[in-house]
């Protein structure tokens, strides 16, 4: 099976909230917000001494507080993340971002307001469509976060501030573009699930001192590396968001090779760059949010499945994974169309239910090493 190593530096940044990273910019007086979607762009929480983190909730046991709160058919990783809120684990956190992306969200939105009360909290409206009227909506609520996180934090959140940010998230993206590459490769140097690590630790540190400390010497070990052999499918995975590598590593032990992805927290829609049109700023960050392929969005599906088949052909794809968690309406939705224009297009698929914290190892085991040998390979 593949082998991968030297990625044991990004273990520590993955599996803690408050990482090594996240101490020394906290050290250093910056300030760490917690986001939820990637609805809510990053690039507006990366302002001055502010930093963004996708909150996750490494570790998490079970969900016996946020059960009093939130049913069971509401999805694990909202249960997970009010579990966190709720017995202490974000406390560092010198507030919360969310947005209305599904009534999932809405829920866990009101009882984060009105039981956790962290220090600073906003709710984003959250759009179903791309139109000039929603983009110009999107403008308006974000000129509305950016006002409160300005007077709440001090921070001058002006044109140059916000270019500023701009930059830096696009010099982010250009280099882990470069390591996204890699994976078109017949032997890529790196994993599916290694590249995981790199997006969820992406996710899980401020940008600037990953990108410094970590992965500007790993993008150079990368290109000394031998590539990886042995596999006997190459796969993609789709769905929600995922942000324990396990999983992907769980499916490379039964022979895959997860070569493309796009779930929200993987290299698509995260590895966009901000375009540098002569808009406003902050005009630029809504229709880069916007633009994002999200299943709850209702008027890009064409737009999403061809980027899908354009991520098959070019990293040479036998397989797809499609994952969702239990009770995903959004995902529901748009897998079960996803499967079908797929395996119309001649493309196998295997859809996967999951909880938020990895569990059912045996099965997806079995399932994995059915789909793969179901390809003959
Ligand atoms: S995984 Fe699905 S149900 Fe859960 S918060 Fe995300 S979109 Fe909502």
């Amino acid at each position: 099976m593949p082998e991968a190593n030297g990625m044991a530096v990004f273990d520590d940044v993955i599996d803690n909230s408050r990482n090594a990273l996240v101490s020394e910019a906290m050290d250093a007086g910056r300030i760490p917000i917690g986001y939820t979607c990637s609805f809510v762009p990053e690039v507006l929480l990366s302002v001055g001494k502010l930093f963004p983190l996708r909150l996750r909730a490494p570790g998490v046991e079970g969900t016996e507080l946020s059960d009093i709160y939130l049913p069971p058919i509401i999805c694990s990783y909202c249960r997970s993340l009010l579990e966190c809120g709720m017995n202490g684990h974000y406390d560092f956190l010198g507030g919360w971002v969310l947005n209305f992306s599904c009534q999932h969200m809405n829920r866990l939105s009101d009882v984060v307001k009105n039981v956790v009360k962290p220090p600073f909290v906003h709710v984003l409206d959250a759009l179903h469509t791309c139109t000039e009227h929603t983009i110009a909506w999107m403008v308006d609520e974000l000129r509305e976060l950016a006002e409160k996180l300005s007077n709440h934090f001090d921070v001058t959140i002006n044109d140059d501030a916000l270019e500023s940010a701009i930059a830096d998230h696009n010099r982010f993206v250009s280099a882990m573009q470069k390591i996204g590459a890699l994976r078109k490769l017949e032997h890529p140097p790196l994993t599916g699930a290694d590249f995981q690590k790199i997006m969820t630790a992406s996710l899980a540190a401020p940008k600037d001192l990953l990108l410094g400390r970590l992965l500007n010497e790993h993008i150079d070990s990368l290109q000394a590396r031998q590539g990886v052999d042995g596999y006997r499918a190459r796969l993609m995975v789709l769905g929600g968001a995922m942000d324990d590598p396990r999983y992907i590593e769980i499916v490379e032990e039964m022979g895959g090779l997860v070569v493309g992805d796009h779930f929200c927290t993987g290299s698509v829609p995260g590895l966009n760059p901000i375009s540098d049109e002569s808009l406003d700023p902050l005009e630029r960050i809504a229709r880069h949010t916007m633009a994002k392929p999200c299943p709850r969005m209702l008027d890009s599906i064409d737009a999403r499945l061809g980027s899908v088949k354009q991520t098959i052909e070019e990293h040479q794809v036998d397989g797809v994974i499609i994952q969702q968690l239990k009770f995903c309406d959004s995902m529901t939705y748009y897998g079960m169309a996803m499967a079908e224009y797929l395996r119309e297009a001649g493309i196998p698929v295997l859809r996967l239910d999951r909880e938020y914290r990895l569990s059912g190892e045996g099965q997806l085991r079995t399932r994995v090493q059915a789909f793969i040998e179901s390809m003959g390979k």
